[in-house]
């Protein structure tokens, strides 16, 4: 390229040197025409090449690096080179970008909240979870000092001493559920605080801790009276008439714990058991027999039993879930209805194509603030009634695990001094006509 660059430059001052020598020789002066020559020569080439140094030097101070300028030669590859090296440094930088982006999503999808704050505490960036756990706007809030926006004293109080080991939980800012915290250190003085939002944990674990607490209390109570009697029996010389009732009150005591235990092993295995199948047909009529059977059997002709409907139906389940559920409802109105009321189990299609099993009863009924309650585990309006009559708390909760596992629910009305109904609704998938029955069966009280 040099020497190209030197030939043609030798060149043009050599031309312009003889055109000079020529012109000049017509006018008498050929040495100082030849001289001229040269000189203008290499000034225009001097020109020439500013020129072109000068156009690639205003695209270099431009915005863009599109648009270089055409040229060939020396000047020509300088721009080639110059541009290709700021496309390719382009290129790093974009693909950079799009890491940073990347790895933003990535963080901003996190389930947990991920908070960066400077030496200062002030707010680098936040993802939308942490926003939302700590109560901030991230636009509005960014560079705020963190502790100015978040002033619950736990959490000030936490970044303050700097002792990161042991996660913080605290109630979240908002007043909404609980917060789990945890702080990491990086960089030159920076924190990440990573948050999650746990009141659904603590809920269950306050849940599993109550339940426990129920267990236990209602097994200690017949285990109590148990022990009593088994040391009154080996102690003290009984006559046959106290040995009978003190028998009887023993295995009254025994049935009461084989309820409850029972009961918790049916829920146990609701709840660790797959749904059951949706192909699964049984006939509705064979189930309210069955249910019309132990109707009567408890109540021991109390109540006026009427059970109907059903005949043209089936239902997609598990027979012995369904038994026990509706089972757990008739067993319910059997005992709150007192002597001489009344109680109905119907089979009913609804509108839509699901269906329900009503047990109506004329008992005592429920007052409406107990009614979203009821099949909570343990929770009894009356306790001491339920009790006295074999009841454990846990059947009602039966009831909505198997309807829920059905893709059902369970359905409460209740008017106090009137009665009650409950209502085991099943999805139109999980029912249908049986084919071939021409009229419905109704099972007579
Ligand atoms: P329990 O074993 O105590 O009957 P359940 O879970 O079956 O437990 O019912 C919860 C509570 O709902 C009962 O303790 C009772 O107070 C109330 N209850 C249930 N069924 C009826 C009903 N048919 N009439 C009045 N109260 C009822």
């Amino acid at each position: 390229m040099l020497l190209i660059r030197t030939l043609t430059t030798m060149l043009a001052v050599l031309l312009g040197a003889a055109i000079g020598a020529a012109i000049g020789g017509a006018l008498q002066v050929p040495t100082a025409g030849a001289a001229l020559g040269a000189a203008l020569s290499a000034a225009a080439l001097a020109w020439w090449d500013t020129a072109r140094g000068e156009t690639l030097l205003h695209w270099l101070r431009g915005p863009k690096i599109g648009a270089v300028p055409r040229a060939t030669g020396w000047w020509g590859e300088m721009a080639y080179r110059i541009e290709r090296g700021l496309r390719l440094r382009e290129a790093g930088i974009e693909a950079e970008k799009q890491r940073l982006r990347d790895f933003l999503d990535a963080i901003e999808a996190s389930p947990n909240g991920v908070l960066m704050i400077d030496k200062g505490d002030q707010i680098e960036w936040s993802n939308g979870v942490a926003a939302e756990h700590f109560g901030l706007d991230r636009e509005r809030d960014h560079r705020q000092r963190i502790t100015n926006l978040v002033r619950t004293p736990a959490f000030v109080g936490y970044l303050q001493r700097g002792q990161f080991e042991e996660a913080l939980v605290f109630p979240g800012p908002n007043g909404r559920g609980t917060l789990m915290v945890l702080v990491r250190a990086y960089g030159d003085g920076m924190k990440l605080i990573l948050s999650q939002d746990i009141t659904e944990r603590e809920r269950a674990e306050a849940m599993r801790r109550d339940f426990v607490a129920n267990v236990s209390h209602e097994i200690r109570t017949p285990l109590t009276v148990l022990a009593g009697f088994v040391e009154t029996m080996s102690r003290l010389p009984l006559s046959e008439v106290e040995r009978q009732r003190v028998l009887t009150v023993m295995t009254q005591q025994t049935d009461r714990m084989q309820g409850l235990v029972g009961d918790l092993l049916t829920l146990a295995q609701l709840e660790g058991s797959p749904r059951p199948p949706v192909d699964r047909w049984l006939a509705v009529a064979d189930l309210m027999q069955r249910v019309q059977v132990d109707a009567l059997a408890l109540s021991a002709g109390r109540h006026a039993l009427g059970v109907a409907g059903g005949g043209d139906a089936e239902i997609a389940g598990s027979d012995t879930e369904l038994l026990s559920a509706v089972g757990n409802l008739v067993n319910n109105a059997v005992r709150y209805t007192p002597d001489g009321g009344r109680i109905d189990v119907a089979w009913r299609w609804r509108d839509d194509g699901s269906a329900e099993i009503a047990v109506t009863d004329t008992g005592p009924g429920i007052a409406r603030e107990h009614l979203p309650r009821l099949t909570e585990r343990f929770y009894r309006v009356d306790g001491s009634r339920s009790r006295e009559t074999g009841g454990t708390g846990l059947g009602l909760s039966i009831v909505k695990h198997v309807a829920q596992r059905h893709g059902g629910a369970i359905d409460i009305t209740s008017e106090v001094g009137k009665g009650s109904t409950f209502k085991l609704v099943l999805p139109a998938l999980r029912v249908r006509r049986r084919t071939g029955v021409v009229a419905e069966p109704v099972h007579p009280a």
